[in-house]
């Protein structure tokens, strides 16, 4: 589990910029300008937005080598209006001056000279038309929208690509492409793999009938037909659309899909949860094998309750704990998860492993996966060197949760279920005692056992003395899960009431 790497990790998303003005990274070599006016200008754009509350209705994503931002587009009179010097601050030396109705703007070597009310300026002394009158609030200079098309490459010195109506700005080369492609497993399965020429890092979301990626700080764009169609039944297509600086990407399927990272998430793997868990992907195994025919129909999935759901921790480039200079804590999960499944079936407890490859699952799709299957018991596995035994978790719930109405804040899901949470771990513990195996029961912010809704634990299991190979040795293992699996079973009624 590595505790503090959990903290650190905590405390560095914590303590985040405002969702807004988010930046990949910034040229260190940037200069810094002298005017003090342009620190004021940026800093009322960005308290704008601030003080408006929510969200700025719309924003403009702005996609450069030098750095990724989002900007608020305002209004006035029905158009989408700029700030034109934040557009170029990231990018360069910039400042602008006020003098009556003129505006002038120094970006680099090249100067602009704009007129409040007029729909033409001038840019080293070339006119340019600008769509639109020219506006001043607050001391910055607003421009149409639909006029960067034009103005930038004046003043960048390099091509741009404007998505007008879905506020999205590329300053040169530095689309991110995709490829799309069905291929499938021994059984037939379908493995929808998508392949990034840079690294994603999107919000996955599920629904019934969709799983749904939203890129918002990556420039992905759209592959040369927006719906892509696969001639299969399970998952039938994928279509592509951007809107208010998002791209998303909606994988339309038959049963629930589950999204996987590998490659250093460049490639994306979507697979029915069901199937990926029968037929785990070999290592190392390319998986873009776009079959170019239609494969035979896939056989269909097993309608199947889930009374557990057994989370194996970590995967992929998340290694977890290294438990010694040979063993890895993602790969001693996925053995005592698929042992814990072993043991909990043997009891006529139907068990879907969540992570039953080395696929990188991201801590919120696991949580959503077994909130859709609405299980009675969700169990994370994790594996450390040190203490002694086993630590039975159960979720220690955030201050900060926002309940409202019927909706569940995500941070504190687990809130109604907590106190069976409580009992299960109670359970868990002393069968695990009773079997002369030391044990802790303990709370902890551990995720995602707080995106829960329904009951919710984490077993971390060490070794009994000093010796990590022991976490490896099967009798160990079936030791452990043997408990648990009896302590579930034992608590079975009141989870499946619950239920
Ligand atoms: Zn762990």
């Amino acid at each position: 589990m590595r505790w503090t790497e959990f903290m650190r990790r905590r405390r560095s998303r914590s303590a985040g910029v405002p969702p807004a003005v988010w930046s990949m990274f910034r040229a260190p070599a940037a200069p810094r300008r002298g005017p003090i006016l342009i620190c004021i200008c940026g800093a009322i754009c960005i308290f704008a937005m601030l003080l408006s509350g929510a969200a700025p209705e719309r924003h403009l994503s702005v996609y450069s080598v030098a750095a990724n931002y989002s900007l608020p587009i305002v209004q006035h009179e029905g158009r989408n209006y700029i700030c034109l010097l934040e557009v170029l601050e990231p990018l360069g030396k910039v400042s602008a001056k006020l003098e009556g109705p003129r505006w002038r703007l120094r970006y680099n070597n090249v100067e602009g000279d704009f007129q409040v009310g007029k729909t033409h300026a001038r840019v080293q002394g070339r006119d340019a038309d600008l769509t639109g009158k020219f506006y001043v609030e607050n001391n910055r200079g607003l421009v149409p929208l639909t006029a960067l098309a034009s103005l930038l490459p004046r003043f960048l010195g390099g091509p741009v690509t404007v998505h007008d109506e879905s506020g999205r700005l590329f300053i040169g080369s530095v689309a991110t492409h995709f490829t799309a492609g069905l291929s499938f497993s021994a059984e037939n399965a379908p493995r929808l793999i998508f392949h990034f020429t840079a690294p994603v890092n999107p919000t996955v979301a599920t629904e019934p009938g969709a799983l749904r990626m939203t890129f918002t700080r990556e420039p992905v764009v759209a592959p040369a037909s927006p719906t892509l169609t696969f001639g299969n039944k399970i998952i039938p297509s994928a279509i592509y659309s951007e809107s208010n600086g998002t791209a998303v990407v909606t994988v339309n399927s038959s049963v629930p899909v589950i999204a996987s990272f590998s490659n250093d998430r460049r490639t994306v793997m979507v697979s029915p949860v069901a199937t990926q868990n029968a037929t785990p992907p070999a290592p190392g195994t390319p998986e873009a094998t776009a079959q170019p025919t239609p494969a035979p129909a896939a056989p269909a999935p097993v309608a199947r309750r889930y009374f557990a759901v057994v989370d194996a921790s970590h995967g992929g480039d998340d290694y977890g704990e290294t438990l010694s200079s040979t063993l890895l804590e993602k790969d001693v999960t996925v053995a005592l998860a698929r042992s814990l499944r072993q043991e909990l079936e043997a009891r006529g407890i139907p068990t879907l492993v969540l992570r039953d490859s080395d696929a990188n699952v991201p801590l919120d799709q696991r949580a959503a996966i077994s909130n859709a299957y609405r299980a009675a018991i969700y169990i994370a596995v994790h594996a450390a060197s040190s203490g002694h035994g086993v630590r039975v978790y159960t979720a220690l719930l955030p201050f900060d949760g926002d309940d409202r109405g019927n909706f569940r804040a995500w941070n504190t899901a687990q809130h109604a279920a907590l106190p069976l949470s409580q009992t299960t771990a109670s359970a868990v513990a002393a069968e695990l005692q009773r079997r002369q195996i030391p044990v802790r029961a303990l709370t902890a912010p551990l995720r995602p056992l707080n995106n829960l809704v329904g009951p919710a634990i984490a077993v971390e299991v060490a070794p009994q003395g000093s010796d990590s190979s022991q976490l490896t040795a099967p009798d160990y293992q079936q030791l452990v899960t043997s408990a648990v699996a009896t302590a579930i079973a034992a608590t079975r009624d009141q989870l499946g009431a619950a239920q």
